[in-house]
């Protein structure tokens, strides 16, 4: 592990925010328009921020506080709007002199070199199973060990971020908070069976109105039309798993998917004796759960 010192002192503190700010500043041009930002307990209104197409920035130093600190607030670009309340998705702060183990962010530098941005991976507002033991272990970003000059003897790892010097700062500082994204995004779904039907409620109200879209890219198979067709008949408008009717009839006929038992992408054939005709709700439980009893129950019904 590379090894790092954490800046403490007031001046340097001072010059690694400077840095970060230059390096935000070249790579984030101002965002027109006026921003409302909402952090627990509070928000900030019509604010400007700077971004590029992947994150936001709002930066400021905070005086007022228990902990006076620089505060950097960072979200996703693709979920801002003008007409509601924008979600933080990490803040790395820094106090203005010292270090904290409450704030996840920490300026350090190694032997030689310019200022570094890192993080504890501390992340989250304390809900249940968010936290930064999860996120440690579901993010592989760089570790090193940081050395803290008043607490020599317990060093802490926290990740590099990035280097402030580095022209790809900013996109290193992006990867960090789509990471913490995709994190928070994917324990708020994994918490919902543990919230009651309220706060199930509450949470699915206060989600965001523009899902985020990604292109993904998918293996088509062609597939022979009489080999579907022929299922279909013999299947004679019942389902090859349940056995029930077809539960609909669509274009004058039962309604009834076909299924191939060895999927195609496992090198399955498009053969009379691997296609089955099911209804919707077998089809996806096939896809679901697919247990060897229904397994071979669908062999039989293809080798009819
Ligand atoms: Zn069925
Ligand atoms: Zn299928």
């Amino acid at each position: 592990m590379a090894r790092f010192e954490l800046v403490t002192d007031r001046k340097g503190i001072r010059a690694a925010q400077r840095a970060l700010k230059r390096a935000l500043n070249r790579a984030l041009p101002p965002r027109p328009g006026a921003y409302t930002i909402g952090y627990p307990g509070g928000k900030i209104e019509r604010s400007k921020l700077r971004a590029n197409s992947r994150i936001w920035y709002r930066g400021q130093i905070v005086r007022n506080a228990g902990a006076p600190r620089f505060w950097n607030a960072f979200g996703l670009t693709n979920e801002l709007a003008t007409n509601r309340s924008n979600h933080i998705k990490v803040e790395i702060n820094s106090l203005l002199m010292g270090s904290s183990r409450r704030f996840g962010g920490m300026f350090a530098r190694e032997a030689g070199r310019g200022f570094a941005l890192l993080h504890s991976g501390k992340v989250g507002g304390g809900r249940p199973g968010i936290g930064k033991k999860e996120f440690v272990a579901s993010f592989n970003g760089k570790q090193v060990s940081v050395f803290d000059a008043d607490r020599p003897s317990s060093p802490r790892s926290a990740f590099l971020i990035a280097r402030l010097d580095d022209p790809q700062a900013v996109n290193a500082i992006a990867e960090f908070v789509l990471a913490v994204a995709r994190f928070k995004d994917q324990d708020s779904l994994d918490d919902s069976g543990t919230l009651t039907r309220k706060q199930l409620k509450a949470k699915a109200l206060a989600a965001r109105f523009k899902p985020r879209s990604m292109l993904q890219q998918v293996v088509m198979y062609e597939r022979n039309p009489y080999v579907s067709a022929y299922a279909k008949r013999r299947a004679n408008g019942h389902c090859d798993l349940c056995g029930n009717r077809a539960p609909f009839a669509f274009k004058g006929n039962p309604f009834l998917e076909c299924h191939h038992i060895d999927r195609l992408a496992d090198n399955g054939d498009d053969s009379v004796h691997n296609t089955v005709a099911l209804c919707p709700n077998c089809h996806r439980r096939m896809h679901l759960t697919f247990t060897t009893a229904d397994i071979d129950h669908l062999r039989r019904q293809a080798s009819r």
